[in-house]
């Protein structure tokens, strides 16, 4: 199968070979025809499948004949993140190099003013995060009664951050006979509630998760005990061949500490987190895309779906507390055939989640022994870990071996916090309230991550 045979246009083609793409990937050969074809569409794919292209290209294909009209997007494309909208604007350029389409990018963390009059002048392809696009249809800058094709990406993402409702009342402004593509890389409940009340008759298409089928990823675990897991990094990162990493942490306040104590210790390091706006986040990440710094150290939010090239290692610093945040994480190494390495530091606490990775996943991750990581013996690792009420009961801890270089400051373990302190962004249901354009900039409490299950419920 070549991409002549999906019915793109010439135009199209150029700029596919241009990108260097000799075949289309599965998702793309199955779901570009459907988008031509104009039929609604879920697919169930995950970034680094090539699932952007898969609605990018048809889209342009659609959009290039028409007439643009101020104020009313002629299609909408719905991001979780200020970066996944940016990268999707960077396909459109790419592939729609040939046609003169108009698209305007509205996300939160920059200035508005740009935005409405891209709006004024009138565009083909709106791209948007749900938070900023309600601000401004609230303000009754946008009409989304010309919007004739919805894609709404990631979609279980938007339910972690709490867009349900958000995306509820946009594609009730929208014209009944529009075009809907939904993509999620899970089917939970309410997506499932959302693609039966907004989608008609859609075609189904289902890919390989890239993570858990890429064997071009070596991944490992590391068993660590919580003191030692700055030190087990920094070994990792001295002795196993790092070119360029990613560090993921599931705390933003963990994101800034290990890049401080990295950079303390002479690495080259930056930080890329939901707590930082917008031009820092680009900024933060063209150092790490061009080489100025070759260790990024990272949350979920922040770095779901970055395309970087040739990043040789994934570090989970901590074990992500959802499994699919796993998959996002390492799937940014080992890409376009590249062979990539991920690590994963699991502390006896971490049990439950590890255990929760290697189900998702269909894999059991090998061991990686390093010296001095202070959890020799692994724990059961079927067995959740004890859960604590309200704070962790302090863990009995084997007696951890001298650190090689003592840490000056910060503590390893993070301190105590109440309650309020350590409840996590939540992970709405579609029945919360709309997330406000503020949350969509990521809450300012110290979790990017989803709600693991024991937070969620109350104590007691
Ligand atoms: P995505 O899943 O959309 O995040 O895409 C992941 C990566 O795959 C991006 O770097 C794309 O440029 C690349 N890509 C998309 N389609 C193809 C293709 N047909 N062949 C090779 N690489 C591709």
């Amino acid at each position: 199968m070549n991409f002549a045979d999906l019915g793109l246009s010439d135009e199209l083609l150029k700029a596919v070979v241009a990108a260097g793409y000799t075949e289309p990937t599965p998702i793309q050969a199955q779901a570009i025809p459907q988008v031509h074809m104009m039929k609604d569409l879920i697919a169930i794919a995950q970034t680094g499948t090539g699932k952007t292209a898969s609605f990018v290209l048809p889209m342009i294909d659609i959009l290039a004949s028409g007439r643009r009209r101020a104020r009313m997007p002629r299609s909408l494309i719905l991001e979780p993140t200020r970066e996944l909208a940016q990268q999707v604007a960077e396909n459109f350029e790419k592939y729609g190099v040939h046609h003169d389409l108009k698209m305007a990018l509205l996300i939160g963390g920059v200035q508005m003013g740009d935005q409405v009059k891209a709006l004024d002048d009138g565009v083909d392809v709106l791209i948007a995060t749900p938070g900023r696009l309600m601000d401004l249809f609230e303000r009754g800058k946008i009409l989304l009664t010309g919007c004739e094709l919805l894609v709404i990406d990631e979609a279980d993402r938007m339910l972690d951050m709490g867009f349900i409702p958000d995306i509820e009342f946009i594609c009730e402004k929208l014209p009944t006979t529009r075009q809907t593509l939904l993509f999620s890389a899970t089917m939970p409940g309410p997506i499932k509630k959302l693609a039966d009340r907004f989608l008609t008759n859609p075609k189904y298409i289902e890919v390989a998760r890239p993570a858990s089928a890429n064997l071009n990823i070596a991944q490992h675990k590391v068993f660590v005990s919580s003191r030692n897991k700055r030190d087990v990094l920094r070994q990792l990162l001295r002795t196993d061949d790092v070119t360029s990493a990613l560090i993921f942490a599931n705390r933003k306040t963990t994101v800034r500490e290990i890049n401080k104590s990295l950079q303390r210790d002479g690495f080259s390091s930056g930080e890329i987190h939901g707590d930082m706006d917008q031009s820092s986040r680009i900024a933060e990440l063209d150092r790490f895309k061009s080489g100025t710094v070759n260790i990024l150290v990272a949350s979920d939010v922040a770095a779901r779906g970055l395309d970087i090239k040739g990043v040789s290692h994934v570090f989970n610093f901590d074990t992500p507390w959802h499994p699919d945040d796993y998959v996002h994480r390492i799937g940014r190494t080992g890409r376009a055939g590249a062979k990539g390495r991920a690590f994963t530091l699991v502390t006896p606490e971490d049990a439950e989640a590890i255990a929760n990775v290697e189900k998702l996943t269909g894999t059991v991750i090998p061991v990686f022994a390093l010296d001095g990581a202070g959890e020799e013996a692994p724990r059961p690792e079927r067995e959740p870990a004890p859960r604590p009420k309200r704070e962790p009961a302090p863990r009995a801890e084997k007696a951890p071996k001298p650190a090689r270089k003592a840490e000056p400051r910060a503590p390893d373990r993070p301190r105590p916090e109440s309650v309020q302190d350590r409840r996590p962004e939540p992970r709405r249901a579609s029945t919360a309230q709309p997330a406000t354009a503020a949350q969509e900039e990521e809450s300012t409490e110290g979790w990017n991550g989803p709600v693991p299950g024991f937070l969620a419920r109350p104590a007691g």
